[in-house]
């Protein structure tokens, strides 16, 4: 067609990396490398296809979230049917397509939530700040308005997710951001913040909730948000035992738990929500990116019935004033339903699961590198963590690290880096493939790594590079 015969050929492809120079603002991305993009034309699998011609093996799912892969055809046409039938009506009213994915949606958490819909993640989590508030507002405590998060973690590029974010590299120039954040260590086992080893710890990351609610005043917290497994931060997985710590502790205060399900959600954590592998009820959970498999904007706050008690009342300012033109847009929750219909008839969370367990499995005799200091999975979610020595355990460098991911490519495979060591620089390898993945693709991807990371380490290698 005249559409492909425009992204073909060398001199166009100069001509969109022209107009994309001049004119596209990239997400992240320092200025030598945001002149320098993958042009992305096809989607086919978990592969992706740059308007060279080259074809890759994304082992990113995008941003962690086309778990159905990039040709699920499907997903466009019960987008298109939808677009087609009813395109918009705003959720002051109610239209069919978010009746369905709420109920939906209940039946996947697995208790009774009522659901707020917007388009992001941050959209959510900002949501769930302000209900959280609120609620508390509404049962006479108007004093309960901090939130607690956890230093590494990632919760959203806008005001107050930003604020819980907590990672300083996301947060430079930007600055101040919402008041009411505070901040405890991460239960990240291999640079534990207590300088204990886990066997002998006495959980210190969990216990620490109970010191800092009792140093700000318990009469102050409304809410503590947390990911299942820090994922953005560097694939940070917690002892088993934390999250159920944290929650009870939580119970004891009158302190809100909100769980971030925006990665881990969705199967990726080899269980239908990250919380459902600790044993833990929240009180509130954001979710978004898997819900639509990337392909429409959507995300969701689900709020446990019991709390929407508070809120059941017609006294001036008791309901939640919050609106989001575009929040359960009906194409998108039409896509969700789609999406999680698919993970069911195809059994995608256990495939999830299954794959998970294979990607560990594999990495294992990468954990012996000496350039590798940890190696952590949860779920189908790999982070290796490269380190310039293994005793001291210091961070790879950039250009390392940066190495690895070049060889990778090289290789025809994708793969992130996260972490936020120091500012802008991330020493871990992240590891999130579609879970349509083939098991060949999968041993191509832990192929690609496992050799990029020797490639680097013989060439300028951690210590040669600066
Ligand atoms: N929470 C988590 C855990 C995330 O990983 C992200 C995005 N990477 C967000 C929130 C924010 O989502 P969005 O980019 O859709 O606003």
């Amino acid at each position: 067609t005249a559409k492909d015969a425009d992204t073909q050929g060398a001199t166009a492809a100069q001509r969109w990396l022209e107009q994309d120079r001049r004119y596209v603002w990239h997400h992240m991305q320092p200025y030598a490398a945001s002149r320098d993009p993958m042009i992305v034309v096809h989607g086919e699998g978990a592969t992706i296809t740059d308007i060279h011609g080259n074809r890759y093996i994304d082992a990113m799912s995008g941003l962690w979230c086309v778990n159905l892969g990039y040709s699920e055809r499907e997903l466009a046409e019960a987008a298109y049917r939808q677009l087609a039938e009813m395109p918009y009506y705003p959720l002051t009213q109610s239209h069919l397509p978010a009746i369905r994915l709420a109920e939906k949606l209940n039946a996947w958490l697995g208790g009774e939530y009522k659901i707020f819909f917007s388009n992001s993640g941050s959209e959510a989590n900002e949501t769930a700040f302000k209900l959280a508030r609120q609620y508390h507002a509404q049962r006479g405590e108007p004093g309960r308005w901090k939130v607690i998060s956890r230093y590494r973690a990632y919760h959203g590029n806008s005001g107050a997710a930003l604020a819980a974010t907590g990672q300083a590299q996301r947060k430079y120039k930007y600055e101040p951001l919402a008041p009411g954040f505070v901040h405890v260590p991460p239960p990240y086992c291999y640079r534990c913040p207590f300088g204990q080893a886990y066997g002998s710890c006495h959980l210190e990351c969990a216990s620490v909730y109970e010191q800092v609610m009792e140093w700000e005043g318990p009469e102050t917290i409304a809410a503590v948000i947390m990911e299942p497994v820090i994922t953005g931060g560097g694939v940070i997985v917690p002892p088993p035992e934390y999250m159920r710590q944290v929650r009870e502790i939580c119970d004891r205060y009158g302190v809100l738990l909100i769980v971030d399900e925006v990665i881990c959600g969705f199967g990726r954590s080899g269980e239908r929500f990250g919380h459902h592998n600790f044993g833990v009820e929240p009180d509130i959970v954001t979710m978004a990116k898997g819900i639509t498999s990337g392909y429409l904007p959507l995300s969701a706050t689900a709020v446990r019935a019991s709390l929407f008690e508070a809120f059941k009342d017609d006294a001036p300012y008791a309901h939640f004033r919050h609106v989001n033109t575009f929040g359960g847009n009906p194409a998108a929750c039409a896509l969700a339903v789609r999406t999680l219909e698919i993970m069911e008839e195809r059994r995608l969370v256990e495939r999830a699961r299954e794959l998970g367990r294979a990607l560990s499995a594999a990495l294992v005799p990468l954990a012996a590198h000496p350039n590798v200091g940890d190696v952590r999975s949860f779920g189908f979610l790999a982070g290796i963590e490269l380190v310039a020595d293994k005793e001291t355990r210091s961070p790879a460098p950039a250009a390392f690290v940066n190495q690895v991911l070049a060889g990778c490519k090289r290789r025809g495979v994708i793969i992130g880096k996260n972490g936020d060591t120091v500012p802008n620089h991330n020493n871990v390898l992240t590891i999130s493939p579609p879970f349509v993945v083939s098991r060949e693709e999968l041993d191509q991807i832990v192929q690609a790594v496992t050799e990029a990371v020797h490639e680097a380490a013989e060439g300028a290698g951690p210590s040669g590079a600066s």
